[in-house]
């Protein structure tokens, strides 16, 4: 692979403080180095920013769950997302759940190059890997699912947290996995007696332990092992009138718990737009955003993600391990008019003793007032959030909506005239009375808009080798056509809709919007620091329980190395 140099450009490094200076990047054997000598390919990157690849903290693009969703949807398929094959391509199809070449392709083209799967059932680990060996060009990395676990829940009733620290980093080694998911701890498992968890001290059945108990034990868990990243929570109440208090009494949870060296934050709590209603009922729904913003500007310890709603011509297709929220949904779909009949399609699932989930197709109209509310709530947060290191972009693809969206949030970010045309021109009149949004001025700079993207999530993530351009970062960098000093609404969007460039560790992937090469590229996993005497007597604990907790052998648990032949671990 031929070195770079990238010239002319104005750079995007918030990581290293570069706020659009113009400065040329240098990168040999895919990585960022101070200079190149001798022969390398030139980039002339002149009238163009260059930005880190970006890093999506949060969406939902391999698995058992998204497969299914694939499989509930087969009308998912509008002909302008279908993709012929070219010499270097595969076919691929599919609007909210594309298939998995395509789910590499359109993320370069966005200009990312690493993504996250939030949501890794562990039984259904081999699935998710498999998925990502057909995913070309961006590394992937995913979070095995923790909060519903029968092991998890055991160690946590018995307050033994280095045995369920213990029990994390085998569950990291037997699924590649690479962080702490916690989906509506308690409430999955009640869920399995149809009931669910709606306070932060409601029991769940058998163990008579509580959501703050899980959480605060596995967030001691992951700290103990010290993580790249902190504990990543999608809360109890997810879609509810008035969650907002509960979101705010689940961030004290952690308050007190100190984090590892060198991170600030101990606790990630994602897709929050869906955990910011007010109100009491569907009638008088409203945004809590102001209140959830007024706590994190006020504690360095939480971190969020916005979970945007994006209006698009067609459903999306919602999926989450919380199977209690999926049945209310589906319910509710009555609400929606997504085309065909609404709220008729609906699955749960349950996966042993570890976890379950749920998928409802879902149209997000902006004449229905609880859409356009919940559509400006999402950008409420990220606009009323002081600290842009402390909320990230992402739709919970493809919950919100899908990641092809995020030019057009970058838009409404960066341009307050392009949002409030939405909200006058388009949105219910219930999104101006029931929120803030028309009375905030803030737009994004280009710099904000780097943080969102990749040097916050690189940086929440805990991978300090890329989200930066700083040398010894990887080579992944993306160079958009826009003229800093001079932009309007539609100008952002198209330069973020396709990049000039995309280059993953020091190779060309894409150019004018064009897919160039098509590596499968590394799977990120990380490793937590435990004692041996530890780990290895949880390990017989294991697998003496193990004939109560579960149908397979388990020899056949762990996955095997081949499903990563290119690993990377993170924090090595
Ligand atoms: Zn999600």
């Amino acid at each position: 692979m031929a070195d770079l140099i990238i010239k002319n450009g104005l750079v995007y490094d918030p990581l290293n403080n570069i706020d659009g200076e113009k400065k040329d990047i240098h990168i040999k054997d895919g990585k960022v180095v101070e200079k190149v000598n001798g022969d390398a390919k030139v980039i002339d990157a002149s009238g163009m920013i260059i930005m880190p690849g970006g890093v999506d903290i949060h969406s939902h693009i391999a698995g058992a769950k998204v497969n299914v969703g694939r499989a509930l949807r087969p009308e998912d398929k509008p002909p302008e997302f279908n993709e012929k094959r070219t010499k270097l391509t595969r076919a691929g199809s599919g609007f909210s759940v594309p298939s998995t070449w395509a789910t590499g392709y359109r993320y370069a083209k966005l200009g990312y190059t690493t993504v996250v799967e939030p949501a890794m059932p562990l039984l259904e680990a081999r699935h998710t890997h498999e998925e990502f060996l057909e995913m070309p060009i961006i590394d992937k990395a995913a979070m095995p699912i923790y909060g519903n676990n029968w092991f998890v829940l055991k160690y946590v009733r018995d307050n033994e947290i280095d045995k369920l620290a213990a029990y994390v980093n085998w569950i990291l080694k037997a699924t590649k996995g690479f962080a702490i998911k916690i989906v509506n701890p308690g409430g999955v498992e009640n869920w399995a007696w149809g009931k669910n968890c709606e306070s932060l001290d409601d029991h769940v059945f058998h163990f008579e332990v509580t959501p703050r108990e899980i959480i605060e034990g596995l967030a001691k868990a992951n700290e103990l092992l010290e993580l790249p990243h902190t504990i990543h929570v999608h809360g109890n109440n997810l879609g509810h009138p008035g969650n907002y208090s509960h979101s705010i009494e689940t961030f004290k949870v952690t308050e007190k718990i100190t984090p590892k060296k060198g991170r600030k934050s101990n606790f990630h709590f994602t897709h929050c737009q869906f955990n910011a209603y007010a109100g009491t009922n569907w009638g008088n729904f409203g945004s809590g955003a102001a209140e959830v913003a007024k706590y994190v500007n006020s504690h360095d310890h939480i971190t969020l993600d916005m979970g945007q709603v994006v209006f698009t011509k067609y459903a999306t297709t919602t999926m989450t391990a919380d199977g209690p929220w999926e049945f209310a949904l589906h319910h509710l779909g009555g609400m929606s008019n997504w085309g065909n009949k609404p709220g008729v399609k609906w699955i749960n699932g349950q996966v042993e003793g570890e976890s379950g989930s749920g998928i409802v197709p879902y149209f997000f109209s902006p004449k229905v007032a609880v859409n356009a509310i919940q559509w400006a709530i999402g950008l409420e947060l990220m606009l009323l959030i002081k600290n842009p290191f402390q909320i990230f972009m992402t739709t919970d693809h493809p919950n919100g909506g899908p990641f092809t969206c995020y030019p057009q949030v970058i838009r409404w970010l960066m341009d307050k005239k392009s949002r409030d045309d939405v909200l006058t021109n388009v949105c219910s009149a219930k999104a101006s009375s029931q929120t803030q949004l028309k009375d905030i001025d803030r737009e994004l700079t280009l710099n904000e808009i780097a943080i969102i993207s990749r040097a916050g999530t690189a940086k929440c993530l805990g991978m300090t080798d890329r989200g930066h351009l700083g040398k010894g970062a990887i080579g992944d960098v993306a160079i958009y056509k826009i003229d800093p000093n001079n932009y309007d609404g539609h100008s952002i969007e198209k330069a973020f809709s396709s990049t000039a460039y995309t280059i993953k560790d020091g190779q060309i992937v894409v150019k004018d919007g064009e897919i160039t090469a098509s590596p499968i590229n590394k799977t990120l996993v990380s490793k937590g620091k435990i004692k041996e005497s530890v780990y290895n007597a949880v390990l017989d604990d294991v697998r003496g329980h193990w004939r109560d907790h579960y149908s397979i052998n388990f020899n056949n648990y762990a996955i095997g190395d081949h499903y990563t032949p290119k690993i990377k671990v993170i924090n090595a």
